[in-house]
Parts: C-alpha cells; sequence; structure tokens
C-alpha cells in the first residue's frame, strides 16, 4: 500500500481530491490533514464583504470531496514534517506515515511590524478564519457602529476590500452626507502589479467612490479608533481590515527543506521540493525555481492538475510532467459600482461585463467541488 498524504486544503489539492473521486488508484490510500473543514474560495470573498453573496458563500466542504475521493479525512492541524520517519506529526492525533506527500498550506498573517494589528483589526489572511471574524465587524456596520473603515494593504485583496466595504456601507442615492469614509493605506504604490492604465482606472475607481486613497505611507499602528502611519499622520478607523503581504508557515522551515527567503518551499518544475523527491507541494506555500510569481490563487489553480498527475505518475514510478507557470493571467477586481477591471499583461478595461465574468468564474470553480 502506496501511503500519499495531502497537509491542508489549499485550492491545488481540491483538484488531486477530484482526479483521484474520478480515477481511483489501486494500491493507493489517500489521506487530507485539513485545518479547517470548508475551504473557502478567494475570489469570492470580496463579494461576501459587499453583500453580492451570501456570508457563507464559497465554501467548499473538503470532507465530503476527500469522501468522494475515497480518501480519509482528519480535521486537525499537521505541526511537524518527520522526514526522517516519513511520517506527520498531528496536533491531538497520532502520527500519520507518508510515502509521498503534499503540500498546500497556504500562507500566515504577517503584522509583526504593525503594533496593535493582531488585536484592534481584522487581519484577512487566511481567509479560512475571516468569516467568524467577519461577521462581528458586519453587524457592527449594520447597526451604524463604524463611521470610519480603514484598509490596510495596497495589493488586489485590500483594493477588493474597499470597494466592497463601499458597497456594503453606500447611502442611499442622493444621500451622501450620512455615508461611512473608507481609507484604503496602500503602503507603497497601489496595485503595483497591473500594468500603467490599470492603476489609472483603480486610482479613477477610488475618487468616484469616495474611497480616500493614502500612498507610500505604511501603517505603524492601529489603535481601537485610529491607525498611525510611519509619517506621524493618523486616521480615524473604527474598523481596520488588514490585507497586507503574509509570511510561511512556520511548519515549512521547521521541516528543513530547502526554503527561498521568505521560508517558501523551493521547488522544482515538477513541484518537487527541491531536496526531496518524495515531498510536494503547491500554491502559496511554494516558490517555484526560476519561475516566482506574485501569491495568487490563480497559480494554486493552475498547478493543481499538474500536481494531481505528478502524484500519480510518481506512485506508479512513472517519469513526472513540468508544471510551467504562465507569465501573464487575467486579473479581476471587482468595484463598488457593478463594474470591474479586467487586466491582462499590458492591457486594462473596466466594463459590467467583466464583473459579469468574475462572477461566472467564481461560481463555476465553486459549483465544480459542490461548494454553495
Ligand atoms: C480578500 C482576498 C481576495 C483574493 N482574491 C483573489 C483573486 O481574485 N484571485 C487570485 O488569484 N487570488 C486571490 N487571492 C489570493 C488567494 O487567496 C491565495 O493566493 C490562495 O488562497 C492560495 O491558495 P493555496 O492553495 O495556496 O492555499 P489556501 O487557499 O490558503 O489554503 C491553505 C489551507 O491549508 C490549511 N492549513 C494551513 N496550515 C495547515 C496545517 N499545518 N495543517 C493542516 N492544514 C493547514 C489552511 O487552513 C487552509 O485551509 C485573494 C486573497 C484575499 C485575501
Amino acid at each position: 500500500m502506496i501511503d500519499i498524504v495531502l497537509v491542508g486544503g489549499g485550492h491545488a489539492h481540491l483538484f488531486v481530491l477530484e482526479a483521484f473521486a474520478r480515477a481511483p488508484l489501486e494500491g493507493v490510500r489517500l489521506t487530507l490533514i485539513a485545518k479547517e473543514a470548508f475551504a473557502p474560495y478567494s475570489g469570492m470573498l470580496p463579494g461576501r464583504v459587499s453583500g453580492q453573496y451570501p456570508l457563507d458563500a464559497g465554501e467548499i466542504d473538503l470532507r465530503r470531496l476527500a469522501a468522494k475521493a475515497g480518501a480519509r479525512f482528519l480535521h486537525a492541524p499537521a505541526s511537524a514534517i518527520d522526514r526522517t520517519h516519513r511520517r506527520i506529526l498531528i496536533d491531538g492525533h497520532s502520527p500519520v506515515s507518508y510515502d509521498l506527500l503534499s503540500l498546500d498550506v497556504g500562507i500566515v498573517p504577517d503584522v509583526a511590524s504593525i503594533a496593535g494589528a493582531a488585536t484592534n483589526a481584522l487581519v484577512v489572511k487566511p481567509i479560512s478564519t475571516f468569516r467568524e471574524r467577519l461577521e462581528g465587524l458586519l453587524a457592527d456596520i449594520g447597526e451604524g457602529r463604524c463611521r470610519n473603515l480603514a484598509v490596510v494593504g495596497g495589493g488586489p485583496a485590500g483594493f477588493e476590500l474597499a470597494h466592497a466595504l463601499r458597497r456594503r456601507t453606500k447611502a442611499p442615492a442622493g444621500e451622501d452626507s450620512g455615508q461611512a469614509s473608507v481609507s484604503l493605506i496602500a503602503g507603497g504604490e497601489l496595485l503595483s502589479g497591473l500594468p500603467e492604465r490599470g492603476r489609472q482606472l483603480a486610482r479613477r475607481s477610488l475618487e468616484r467612490s469616495k474611497i480616500a486613497l493614502v500612498e507610500s505611507a505604511r501603517v505603524v499602528r492601529i489603535d481601537p479608533d485610529t491607525v498611525i502611519l510611519d509619517d506621524g499622520r493618523s486616521l480615524p478607523a473604527d474598523a481596520a481590515l488588514v490585507a497586507t503581504a503574509a509570511a510561511a508557515p512556520p511548519i515549512l522551515e521547521r521541516s528543513g527543506l530547502a526554503c527561498d527567503r521568505r521560508g517558501f518551499v523551493r521547488l522544482r518544475e515538477t513541484l518537487q521540493a527541491e531536496d526531496d523527491d518524495r515531498i510536494f507541494a503547491a500554491g502559496d506555500c511554494g516558490s517555484l525555481i526560476g519561475q516566482e510569481r506574485p501569491k495568487a490563487g490563480v497559480f494554486a489553480v493552475r498547478q493543481g492538475p499538474v500536481l494531481a498527475e505528478n502524484l500519480r505518475r510518481a506512485a506508479l514510478g512513472r517519469p513526472l510532467v513540468r508544471y510551467q507557470a504562465q507569465q501573464a493571467y487575467l486579473m479581476l477586481l471587482a468595484l463598488s459600482n457593478g463594474e470591474a477591471i479586467a487586466a491582462r499583461g499590458r492591457l486594462a478595461l473596466q466594463s459590467h461585463l467583466a464583473f459579469r465574468l468574475k462572477d461566472r468564474i467564481d461560481r463555476g470553480f465553486v459549483a465544480r467541488f459542490g461548494g454553495g
């Protein structure tokens, strides 16, 4: 019996479970160890904040997917990888042995440089625990307790969340005066990964939605009602959402696997760890040697089928296929007015059609894996 163990219920592992459900492999036992029983689809998260989707939309039931794939499901956090004895140590559970191991554990929040963030802000990543924290914020907004909202982080997640909060708090037409204020603090340049045209559209969209943009100033402290910037300025904020860059889960570095300077596992094109043929990884927790890309779900999704194929091939002792990360990819950023900015390579446009396309892609992904 060959033991394939999947750690983490990230986007790439959904494809592995799907592939094994479609074509089980004789002589292989599949196990999924996941800290959370439901995998939230990140693309729909801003829509859950804005009210476009119900609060529990886009949650994929990992237990059900595992059952379909004939996999054991362990709902627990893996605490360490014992590579000498080829087993996973799990909090509150006996160790699980592996012949082949795959890691899709995402990222952990990194708010060490922002004093007070852990206690006074809603830290967006990891998104698997975001829902319960979001419920409180939405209740406060609904009951008018949040007049000033701040989003920290000028990447796609922060940008979309600022628009989502604007949509959620929009005053009825013609009643702008009572509307909550929303600020977006970008740290560096807003959406630095977008082409110039995309950034122009993004800045204009913020202006039109009355979202105050602060660029080139970093948040150093978050108090219960104020956000303090490194240039001494302060902004009123009854609630702050933090969507800044995140860090590697400590389990990776503790494993002794070769990692990049930020602690993400260095991967070959086969999605195998640089220094261990038995260990694969995908999604945000991996760093593809020579093909480094931004941490985005789109890469985890593209790696999923390759990972599934290679785990199968490795179990059968067949040569592995190579993953080639695409240079350009379509980015769709939802705005508060029912439009979206679509950007790919050097091109960018803004339209209602792009919003509908994003909605279709996101709903299609979730439906594929049985989510609602
Ligand atoms: C608001 C927001 C919007 C976004 N929108 C987009 C978008 O539109 N398009 C896009 O491409 N990207 C988007 N992203 C980025 C996207 O969320 C991530 O890149 C993507 O989720 C990474 O997927 P993953 O498979 O690496 O892991 P994840 O989806 O992060 O999943 C990792 C899973 O592993 C589990 N886990 C972690 N540690 C352990 C452990 N020790 N043991 C067991 N289980 C563990 C976690 O609980 C989690 O469920 C967005 C991010 C945010 C915050």
